[in-house]
């Protein structure tokens, strides 16, 4: 029950010890320096490419590993038990190929996903402005229709024959913000609005390529955690993205972002569990080989019972993610799918911010020292409880679906 192979099946048994060992061998050495220096390192992405990690859970039909939601959720624990923020480089980057895989065509796919299941191109997910985050379907950036000869035209604009007018491109400005990735990524999943009266509905997602004329990266965000994995604001001002980078339909773009950030959340949840159990286990280490008042303080029956609760927080939020996963890879209905997905992630993320908190507090002045590295378990747990959904929107998905929406 307490370690993550428990109960695991041979092949995803293996497919976790190979994680695990690529992980502490590759990934965590350099952890504490990365954050101390707030470097990104694309080895480590390329690295990840070659263990074909980067399109893990998509179908081997457009080149992913074919990994079940479950798998993917043992892959992401052991990346995130060596090093969060590398783990959140690699969750932000299949976000983005998540509705290239569910919403592209066979031409997007075949032209956008090989580079990123190779590492040599990298992704991000650009829904959040200064002035829409929880409430994403506020977004302002806009996106305005183009004709061929780049005149505009509106949404409802028909030819002389009654035929809606095909844009062939779309202008885009407005102002993206806490992008993970950014400005590392070629690749930019941007969600606009063709009228910001439709709400919801008038949102439409696009594939952006870095270096497209009017798209530039703004201010670097000075995080407290995940410092080795870099976040920016996106400014657009007249970037023209041609029509067959629309991801979806014209107003489709915020069942594209619901249906990405679905699966994102359980894997987000599994990072969560990475993150509560690396400070667990460097928390019992600790444990014996401290000493105070003449016994080893893992004697201490107060330090006892919270490494007891610090397993307990583990263990539910590894259950409530893999219960997601199976809920995913069994066809739950999705309703189903986004409230196990919801629990899991609030579960596991407050279980990191509870578990890292309490392993500084067990190493006591060497916890709170940023030489052992525990700290930044601590800060790195913190994001979590407010990226993909902060926990109170997270409570609010589960209390709809115990109760209903409220009408309006
Ligand atoms: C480390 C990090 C990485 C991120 N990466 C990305 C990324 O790659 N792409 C991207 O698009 N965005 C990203 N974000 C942005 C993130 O998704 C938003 O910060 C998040 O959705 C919350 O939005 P907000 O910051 O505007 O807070 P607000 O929405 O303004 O929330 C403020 C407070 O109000 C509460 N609140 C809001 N609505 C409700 C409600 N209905 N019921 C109860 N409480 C509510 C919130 O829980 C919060 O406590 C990232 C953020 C962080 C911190």
């Amino acid at each position: 029950m307490f370690d993550a192979f428990d109960g695991l099946g041979p092949d995803q048994r293996l497919l976790g010890e190979t994680v695990r060992q690529f992980a502490r061998e590759v990934i965590a050495p350099g952890a504490i320096a990365r954050d101390e220096e707030e470097r990104f390192d694309r080895s480590l992405i390329g690295a990840m490419a070659e263990l074909g990690l980067l399109a893990g859970p998509f179908p081997e039909s457009v080149g992913g590993a074919g990994l079940t939601a479950e798998a993917w959720t043992i892959v992401v624990e052991e990346i995130a038990a060596a090093d969060m923020a590398v783990a959140v480089s690699l969750c932000v980057h299949v976000l983005h190929q998540n509705p290239v895989v569910r919403w592209g065509t066979p031409e997007q796919q075949a032209r956008w996903l090989p580079a990123m299941q190779a590492g040599e191109a990298l992704g991000a997910f650009a829904l959040t402005e200064p002035g829409a985050g929880s409430d994403a379907a506020a977004l302002r950036t806009r996106a305005t229709r183009l004709a061929a000869g780049g005149q505009e035209i509106g949404p409802d604009d028909r030819t002389a024959g009654g035929e809606p007018t095909d844009a062939a491109a779309y202008r885009l400005d407005g102002t993206k913000i806490w992008i993970s990735n950014a400005p590392e990524a070629e690749r930019y999943l941007v969600f606009a609005t063709l009228d910001p009266a439709r709400g919801a509905g008038g949102i439409t997602a696009f594939l952006v390529e870095k270096g497209t004329p009017g798209f530039r990266f703004g201010a670097h965000e000075k995080k407290m955690g995940i410092r080795a994995c870099p976040a920016a604001e996106l400014v657009f001002d007249g970037a023209v993205i041609p029509a067959a980078n629309r991801l979806g339909g014209e107003g489709e773009g915020y069942r594209v972002a619901l249906s990405a950030l679905g699966d994102g959340r359980i894997a987000i949840a599994a990072a969560c569990t990475g993150l509560a159990r690396a400070a667990l286990d460097r928390a019992t280490t600790y444990l014996h080989e401290r000493r105070a008042f003449g016994v080893e303080i893992a004697e201490l029956q107060g330090l006892r019972f919270m490494v007891a609760e610090m397993a307990q927080q583990v263990a539910s939020a590894r259950a409530l993610t893999r219960g997601a996963a199976h809920a995913r890879d069994r066809g739950a209905p999705g309703a189903e799918v986004a409230a196990a997905a919801s629990l899991a992630k609030w579960t596991a993320s407050d279980a990191a911010m509870r578990v890292t908190t309490d392993a500084v507090q067990l190493f006591g002045g060497a916890g709170y020292s940023r030489e052992t590295g525990v700290e930044r378990l601590m800060r790195d747990a913190k994001g979590a409880q407010i990226y993909e959904g902060t926990n109170q929107v997270h409570r609010g998905i589960v209390a709809d679906a115990i109760l209903g929406r409220v009408p309006g």
